[in-house]
């Protein structure tokens, strides 16, 4: 995460990235990784995208954390690097770990691949479950 787009940051972060200039940071504290451990949401099979921490994973809001991976997505844009897969996936990705965040959802009814959606039955299935 670049320093421009950190949602609620703090004396204390800003500190800690001054004494540790080579980490990147969490999106929404501001924390560099040398001092909170990444929390990575599922992109691909073995692929994920740490835009948040640990403690943010389990304290902010949905809210916040939809935010800062969509930030981070365009600062990947903007930097010309490689995504490899499109926003819409990303944001799918972050929607299934915010539902198992709920414990609505849990991973073995959904699948990573790009493109790839819940047959419908299912979707009804949890719909109807209260799951989704
Ligand atoms: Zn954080």
């Amino acid at each position: 995460m670049v320093n421009g787009t950190i949602l609620h940051d703090s004396e204390q972060a800003k500190l800690e990235r001054l004494n540790a200039p080579q980490y990147s940071c969490c999106g929404i504290c501001g924390r560099p990784w040398n001092v909170v451990k990444t929390h990575t949401i599922r992109i691909a099979e073995h692929r994920g995208c740490f835009a948040q921490c640990e403690d943010c994973w389990k304290t902010a809001s949905d809210h916040d954390i939809r935010l800062c991976n969509e930030l981070l997505y365009y600062d990947w844009m903007n930097s010309g690097s490689k995504v490899g897969y499109s926003k819409e996936h990303l944001m799918e990705c972050v929607e299934w770990a915010l539902a198992e965040r709920r414990g609505q959802v849990q991973k073995p009814y959904y699948d990573y691949s790009e493109g790839k959606r819940l047959p419908w039955w299912r979707l009804l299935w949890l719909k109807l479950t209260h799951r989704l």
